[in-house]
């Protein structure tokens, strides 16, 4: 007899560990590692389905009563023992369930049967095709252009391939069929990889491109797999060296998992990598189907792939032949998960090429702390691209004190700098962005009278106000309309507080009244397609100023803008997390670098209430090394990453008294696991979490410190097996966050 060790798919604290079932005579092909199964589980018997992580021929009690598994569940998809591997190094180093974890290494779950294999076809003739395309080219109809020149090099294009790879939307495809240029054909088929790009004309590295390649090359060759740090400024062309990497990975045989975030994951980013590697690239993203997303993990296991781009979740490719892995903007907050586990890619990436034998090169105009220290550390080697690739040059940056401003009478938006270089750009036809660096869209309302802020009544934020005059949560999704009167003093001067791009988008059509504004934001680009859309009508020249939160920075290369504003700097420092001065020093610096990408020379403008703050200055001088010395004072000061690691503990519960009282007991517990060495301070808390409540639960935070990332591990163990023991943590819900990215 053989038992097989299953998780079963119950994400519950005290049910996760491994359960032994014992493998009847007709199931022993097919219950193997890996596989999904059905099993009868618990007292009365209820099947659950479940992973086999294990199998061995000793029972771990009576053999009499263990029980068998029932049946391994047709057309799910199984897991590779490597992954089981990662799953459980995730779980302990980033928390959660194995169950979790499991289910986070395998991005697709189940066999989706019948994908429709659907081709467009040109049907008109030539000469028809032809004058439609003019007429698409004089309306400047962008998607459709795009869609028409491919369909002119072929005359069939696979659809869902091509909505992928041009970005285009369902209707630019119903609108030439509608008009009688082409058919849409369906026919059930396993559908074709992306084929029909061109390799484009490739451009001679430059020297320090060169060095870096041939540096990461050489020790590839020798059979070293290292981790490598590429440090570029914004155009310094990191995107070449990656393609030159891939394409040398490739010719040995190997494959490439290349992350980049979401939000820069454009047309134009992906296009560059369909020119060079045509149909061997795929691309996952969050606007896939379920069966589009099932056929690009089958091609891949079937070694049909040999470059999988998309985000963090695009590491759990099944490669079997990985070579490298790359991943770019690795300061980027979005490669933390925000669900259970929450893990890093950057880490997992460094334990999955570990695990495979790949190397990992990681890339930045502005480096995260934790990268930076290691490559300082000499952990990773660091590569250094200097000057920007072309010929365009830095941007010139000015920094505007706000106060200064106020005190000499000028209460508006703009500063008289920002004005005057904005009117010019308005007199020479040129594009300009302003840019809001905080999250949230909206301003927050007040009384003037009482000083009342209106709150959301189920948690501890402001709402936000929205020009069809709602008060929002963002947290909780309650909304209420803007009352007419203070609802504490009955005063009616309530009214709107901060600025928001809404607000930034007023006060330019008041001062520059009948210019052509666009504002990208999440309200603007709530609706499918909405963000590329602007970004295309940008790019068109549809209008002069662009104004928008992050997404304006991220990904875009807009040639005709040369002059980009930020409005209120200081904005992102007051997050209230330790990484608030790294965001801003990334964001302003980003922003930054959208200035002058071509032959236009640049302007940026820096409003700021903190002109003197290190994070403003660096960023404006482009000066890594002098915000990465002051940030790192900052972190030794506070013990916090990547000089020590944390563990934020997030207590939440019900009744305020019961999830205080949980917390100071976890944190009593806590304490008392602590050695002699680790001296004081190292568990700090219970405190109310800076948000103190979400969705009517009370939130208490504790903060647990090492220099061990191991020691942590360790609390974290010692904290779950509290959380199983006591009545008031069961009444709790408890969560892990190891090294935080975003306060609580
Ligand atoms: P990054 O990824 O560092 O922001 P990119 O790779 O996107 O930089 O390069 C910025 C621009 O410079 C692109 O338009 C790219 O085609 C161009 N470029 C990159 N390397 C070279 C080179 N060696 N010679 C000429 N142009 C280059
Ligand atoms: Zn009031
Ligand atoms: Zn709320």
């Amino acid at each position: 007899m053989r038992y097989a060790d299953v998780i079963v798919d119950i994400s519950l604290g005290k049910l996760d560990k491994t359960y032994q079932y014992a493998i009847p005579e007709h199931l022993k092909d097919t219950a193997v590692v890996g596989a999904k199964v059905e099993v009868p589980f618990g007292g009365g018997n209820r099947k659950v389905e479940g992973f086999i992580t294990e199998i061995s021929d000793t029972p771990a009690f009576d053999p009499e009563r263990t029980k068998e598994i029932a049946t391994v569940v047709q057309g799910a998809v199984s897991l590779e023992r490597r992954f089981i591997t990662l799953a459980y190094w995730m779980k302990e180093h980033f928390g959660g369930t194995m169950n979790e974890a499991l289910k986070t290494v395998l991005p697709v779950k189940h066999e989706v049967k019948d994908v429709k294999k659907r081709t467009i076809v040109v049907t008109a003739e030539p000469k028809t095709f032809e004058e439609y395309y003019k007429a698409a080219e004089k309306k400047n109809y962008r998607a459709r252009l795009r869609l028409l020149e491919a369909l002119r090099e072929k005359k069939e294009l696979d659809y869902s391939e091509i909505l992928q790879t041009l970005n285009l939307s369902a209707s630019t495809v119903e609108g030439i069929c509608r008009d009688g240029i082409a058919v849409l054909q369906e026919e059930k088929k396993y559908r074709n990889p992306a084929k029909g790009m061109l390799q484009k004309n490739r451009v001679p590295l430059n020297g320090e491109q060169n060095a870096a390649v041939e540096t990461v090359w050489k020790e590839y060759r020798e059979g070293k797999r290292g981790t490598y740090l590429l440090f570029g400024v914004t155009g310094s062309g990191k995107t070449e060296v990656y393609l030159e990497l891939i394409e040398r990975v490739i010719k040995e045989g190997k494959q490439v998992i290349m992350l980049i975030p979401e939000i820069s994951l454009t047309f134009q980013t992906v296009r560059r990598f369909y020119e060079r590697f045509g149909e061997r690239v795929s691309v996952l993203h969050s606007r896939l189907s379920a069966g589009e997303r099932y056929d690009q993990y089958v091609r891949a296991s079937k070694g049909e792939i040999d470059v999988m781009i998309g985000p963090r979740s695009v590491l759990f490719t099944p490669f079997e032949r990985l070579g490298l892995i790359l991943m770019d903007e690795e300061q980027e907050g979005a490669y933390k998960s925000e669900g259970t586990p929450k893990y890093h890619a950057r880490e997992t990436a460094e334990y999955l090429a570990e695990l495979t034998g790949a190397s990992l090169l990681l890339g930045s105009a502005t480096p995260s702390l934790e990268a930076y220290t290691k490559a300082m550390n000499g952990q990773y080697r660091l590569l250094t691209l200097t000057k920007r690739a072309k010929e365009a040059v830095m941007p010139r940056v000015q920094i505007v004190d706000m106060r200064q401003e106020l005190a000499e009478g000028n209460r508006s938006v703009f500063s008289r700098p920002l004005r005057e270089q904005m009117q010019k750009r308005l007199l020479n036809g040129e594009q300009m962005m302003l840019f809001l660096n905080r999250r949230g869209y909206a301003g927050t309302v007040s009384c003037r009278a009482c000083g009342e802020g209106m709150k959301c009544p189920h948690c501890e934020v402001s709402l936000t106000f929205h020009k069809d005059g709602r008060l929002l949560c963002h947290y909780c999704g309650y909304e209420i309309m803007q009352p007419k009167v203070c609802p504490a003093c009955g005063s009616k001067y309530i009214g709107l507080f901060g600025t928001g791009t809404q607000k930034i988008e007023e006060a330019v059509l008041k001062e520059f009244p009948g210019v052509k504004v666009l504002r990208m934001d999440a309200d603007t680009t709530k609706r499918k397609g909405g963000h590329e859309k602007i970004v295309e009508a940008f790019a068109n020249g549809e209008a002069q100023i662009l104004i928008g939160t992050q997404m304006i920075v991220k990904g875009h290369d807009f040639p005709k803008v040369t002059l980009v504003g930020i409005v209120a700097a200081d904005l992102s420092l007051y997050a209230g997390d330790y990484r608030a001065s790294e965001r801003t020093f990334c964001l302003l610096a980003q922003a930054a670098g959208r200035a002058g990408r071509d032959k236009l020379p640049g302007d940026v403008v820096i409003q700021t209430y903190q002109p003197e703050h290190y994070s403003i200055v660096a960023a404006a001088t482009e000066d890594y090394e002098n915000f990465y010395r002051q940030e790192m004072a900052y972190r030794r000061l506070l013990r916090y990453p990547p000089v020590e690691h944390v563990l934020a503990i997030l207590v939440q519960g019900e009744e305020e008294t019961v999830a205080k009282q949980a917390s100071v007991r976890l944190t009593t517990v806590l304490q008392a696991a602590k050695r002699p060495e680790e001296g004081f301070g190292v568990i700090t808390g219970p405190v109310p979490a800076g948000i103190a409540k979400v969705n009517d639960l009370y939130r208490f935070m504790i903060y647990v410190k090492s220099g061990q990332y191991e020691r942590l591990i360790e609390f974290h163990k010692i904290a779950q097996a509290e959380k199983l023991l006591t009545e008031s943590a069961m009444k709790c819900n408890i969560q892990f966050d190891f090294n935080p990215l975003s306060g609580y």
